[in-house]
């Protein structure tokens, strides 16, 4: 699929650095470099979706196989399985002891600022999650 990705929605390069990185909203800084994001990639409502989705379907918030391929699917994935951590997280536990757990989760992904990264996008899709289901009260 090489070259059809290129120009995709999800692509997101640094305008400074060229960086990868998904913008998860507007004004994220590039993990390399730290430059804001001028743009914003749908992952945030993706992974929400797919995890109401999958669940509803199939019961399970997360396939049984699963395919790392791209950025986003690894945006993805780390999503679903930051939502299936926090939702069955022992009673005790707050959210953010969570987020310190699955940040620490080895990964490709290297360095402190990329582990601000994703810190980040798992608040925000706490935070988005939160907001559209007080919207559908
Ligand atoms: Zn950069």
């Amino acid at each position: 699929m090489e070259g059809t990705s290129a120009g995709a929605p999800e692509e997101h390069r640094c305008v400074r650095c060229g960086t990868a990185y998904l913008p998860f909203r507007r004004g994220v800084p590039c993990p390399s470099c730290g430059v804001p994001s001028t743009s914003e990639s749908g992952i945030v409502p993706a992974v929400l979706d797919a995890y109401a989705r999958n669940l509803r379907d199939t019961g399970r918030p997360i396939p049984l196989t699963i395919q790392v391929a791209t950025l986003w699917d690894d945006y993805l994935y780390r999503g679903l399985f930051f939502l299936k951590a926090v939702d069955g997280r022992r009673p005790r536990e707050s959210e953010g002891s969570v987020i310190a757990r699955m940040v620490e989760i080895p990964n490709g992904l290297n360095g402190g600022a990329w582990r601000a990264h994703v810190a980040d996008f798992y608040r925000e899709l706490l935070h988005v999650r939160r907001r559209s289901a007080e919207r559908t009260k």
